[in-house]
């Protein structure tokens, strides 16, 4: 099979409404995408099933959903104000901008972390290795700045006067200023989660590489806090949770590992990313970080709230340890768009599938009826009673074979065909999108066939 490349997913994108560029019409805007209406269910299945794994099906975990715009004293208590920043410089032939840590990065393999180095440090380093712009081949750069990735707009309060509000670039706060009202009105016990899915936006100026980074997102993510001697524990446990869960989604265990970080945030205890194949190479797709009281402590240093849990048992008072476990939407659904694509080859054709696990894809269940003229009655009532149970779509032009087709490639795993069996049996047949075999089961049936498939 070819390799895959990212641009190959994203004309597939474009073509079959999975993902379309941003504000299109208006020649786009830098790394922003719009769901269209097969991706809008694609990514919606990925939550619901983030959500039932991590949240209904755990007993001590609940879930929120806080506000974007945040009191600002958040973001200085979490430290995005005064140090959320990437470096930049900018080529000065070609006006392209660039972060230099990650030039950095890629000049010497790896072998650098630029993240420790000033901007003095990282300056030199480029001159020194004589690191040229990767667009234009030039070597004429300005000097680093940091550029803040935290967007920003403002509240008046009374005319003329503003004060700066943040969009916020992290989900995980909302959860931090609700840990008492959780832990009260849910008469929670430790060790408990509070998790949530939400938009999380950043300022980044670097190219973004499709769905990988854009400058507004979803975070699936969830903060689990726990006494400290517990919080190795759940650090380890969420970190293998975090893998059995991709797994489970249809990624692949030869494209998965482990990345533990060396270097580590000040406050930090332990943490580690685990990264993902994508056709750009291995890249981070998810982070587990034990960061110990770090949060709850400033969070009650600026707030002056007590962020303090009293154990019921031993009356011990304490701050809890947080270990956090955190997932981009859009990047893990960039994630199932690669690993699901296949190019295969048949006996005297080609065709594109898409193989998502059923619980994922868009549509459960195509209904074609064989022949418009005859057919189409009985299958339009036939979508309306599948419908109800579960995502269907209906499809009535073109040849049976290249609507297979076009199911094949949105990844529509049940194809239900309606014939003159269909109107004189009250039979359907069904065929497989993966080996694109065929039953014939009475309509009841079929539903429960289906219904059973698509668990996850
Ligand atoms: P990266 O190193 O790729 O910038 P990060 O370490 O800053 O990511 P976190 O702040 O830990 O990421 O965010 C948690 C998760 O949110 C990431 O693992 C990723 O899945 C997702 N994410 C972060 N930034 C973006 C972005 N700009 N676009 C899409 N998803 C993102």
């Amino acid at each position: 099979m070819k390799t895959l490349t990212m641009d190959k997913i994203v004309n597939l994108c474009k073509q079959y409404g999975f993902v379309f560029p941003g504000s299109e019409i208006y020649d786009g805007f830098a790394n922003t995408w719009d769901f269209g209406p097969v991706g809008v269910e694609l990514k919606n299945n990925i939550k619901k099933a983030w959500w039932k794994r991590f949240v209904e099906e755990d007993m001590n975990t609940y879930g929120v959903d806080a506000a974007i715009l945040m009191n600002p004293k958040v973001w200085e208590a979490s430290g995005h104000v005064s140090s959320f920043s990437d470096p930049k410089m900018d080529c000065k032939k070609c006006k392209q901008r660039f972060r230099a840590d990650n030039l950095i990065e890629e000049h010497s393999k790896g072998e650098v972390v630029a993240e420790a180095m000033s901007n003095e440090e990282m300056e030199k380093y480029v001159n020194d290795n004589h690191i040229t712009c990767p667009n234009c081949g030039g070597f004429d750069w300005t000097p680093i700045k940091q550029f803040k990735l935290m967007f920003e707009t403002s509240r008046g309060t009374v005319e003329g006067e503003k004060d700066a509000v943040y969009l916020r670039p992290e989900t995980c706060q909302g959860e931090y200023v609700n840990f008492l009202n959780v832990q009260r009105t849910m008469r929670a016990k430790l060790p408990f989660a509070i998790a949530q899915i939400g938009k999380s936006f950043r300022n980044e100026i670097t190219p973004g590489n499709f769905l990988f980074r854009t400058i507004e997102f979803e975070q699936m993510e969830l903060q689990k806090f726990c006494h400290e001697k517990d919080s190795m524990n759940f650090y380890n446990d969420y970190k293998k949770r975090a893998l059995d869960f991709v797994k489970d989604l249809g990624l692949s265990a030869d494209k998965l590992r482990y990345h533990d970080h060396d270097k580590l945030a000040h406050y930090a205890k332990a943490a580690c990313d685990i990264q993902y194949k994508f056709p750009i190479g291995w890249e981070e797709l998810n982070g587990i970080h034990h960061r110990g009281t770090w949060d709850l402590s400033r969070h009650a240093e600026f707030s002056g709230k007590k962020l303090e849990y009293q154990d019921p048992e031993t009356n011990e008072k304490y701050i809890p340890n947080v270990i956090e476990y955190s997932i981009g939407a859009d990047r893990l659904t960039l994630a199932i768009l690669c690993e699901a694509y296949e190019e295969e080859k048949l006996e005297n054709d080609t065709r594109e599938v898409m193989h998502f696990h059923p619980a994922l894809a868009p549509y459960k269940v195509a209904v074609l009826p064989l022949v418009k003229k005859y057919h189409k009655q009985k299958a339009e009532e036939l979508f309306k009673l599948f419908a109800k149970n579960f995502m269907t779509t209906y499809d009535e032009t073109g040849s049976i074979g290249k609507r297979y087709r076009r199911q094949d490639v949105i990844g529509t795993p049940y194809c239900i065909t309606v014939d003159d069996e269909t109107l004189n049996n009250n039979t359907v047949t069904i065929r497989n999108r993966d080996d694109m075999s065929q039953i014939t089961l009475p309509v009841t049936e079929a539903i429960e066939f289906v219904k059973d498939k698509i668990e996850f």
